[in-house]
């Protein structure tokens, strides 16, 4: 398998859409790439240097809602170039269990604050929110629609009754440190059916499609993308659920019923 260089890794993701300046919100599996002159150190160091210095890199930084979650230690369970991100110097991480994200460059920190005084992982005040509030751009990096978690946060904003309450422990930072349980209220629990309207998406324009090495990449603008979603989710609360009648969850979702 050919090796792809930084050359090509800059002239890809500059084909795939990505900017100087943008906030540029990445879901990946680095190994859909296939092989990277220096890794995913590399990848990270050219979209840095595509952005600039006005642009802000930001990432999930996942953590399992079964450990206590440790902003400095917890590792990201969403994949390579995310860990990675986590561990680059000047990356900023945001305080909350399950739904933390990270990021790197232009206000990496105001992008990241007051994520612990959400009242949940995905709403309002999130950095899921601020994504389409500051005019950014999602990139699914040889991933599908299926991990793009700002379409929760366009769940929290259209009020969906079928969130879920979760008790898991207690994160280590202030005022929990670690003490009792932490009750993620809200929480995107359940099946979803995300992949289903990429097909919408696409037909409406709203997704630019690339290649960087084998990954295919789809960006869209978080703004069109959250006003999009909203048109789509006025007409039908149940827009991202599927109609498998065998789906426990969605058929239970779709009858009202309390989750
Ligand atoms: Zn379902």
């Amino acid at each position: 398998m050919k090796t792809i260089g930084l050359q090509e890794l800059r002239f890809s993701f500059r084909q795939c859409g990505v900017e100087e300046g943008d906030l540029l919100f990445v879901h990946s599996a680095f190994g859909s790439i296939g092989k990277v002159q220096g890794g995913a150190e590399a990848v990270i160091d050219v979209l840095m240097e595509i952005l600039g210095p006005q642009g802000l890199l930001a990432m999930p930084a996942m953590t399992s809602p079964f450990d206590p979650f440790d902003p400095l230690t917890s590792k990201s369970n969403v994949g390579l170039l995310s860990e990675t991100l986590r561990n680059t110097k000047g990356a900023v991480r945001s305080l909350f269990p399950v739904h933390s994200v990270v990021a790197l460059g232009h206000k990496a920190e105001e992008f990241c604050s007051d994520h612990d005084k959400c009242t949940s992982g995905c709403g309002a005040g999130s950095p899921f929110y601020k994504l389409w509030q500051w005019n950014g751009k999602v990139l699914l990096l040889g991933v599908d629609q299926d991990r793009n978690t700002i379409l929760h946060a366009f769940e929290h904003e259209s009020k969906a009754s079928y969130f879920m309450s979760l008790e898991i422990p207690a994160p280590l930072y202030p005022p929990y440190n670690g003490n009792g349980v932490f009750q993620l209220v809200d929480f995107p629990e359940g099946h979803r059916n995300f992949i289903n309207i990429t097909a919408d998406l696409r037909e409406n324009g709203l997704i630019r499609y690339g290649k960087v090495g084998n990954a295919v990449t789809q960006l869209m603008n978080a703004k069109e993308l959250h006003d999009f979603c909203m048109m789509k989710l006025s007409e039908d609360p149940y827009y991202f659920l599927c109609k498998n009648p065998n789906c426990d969850f969605c058929s239970r979702a779709r009858k009202g019923e309390k989750m």
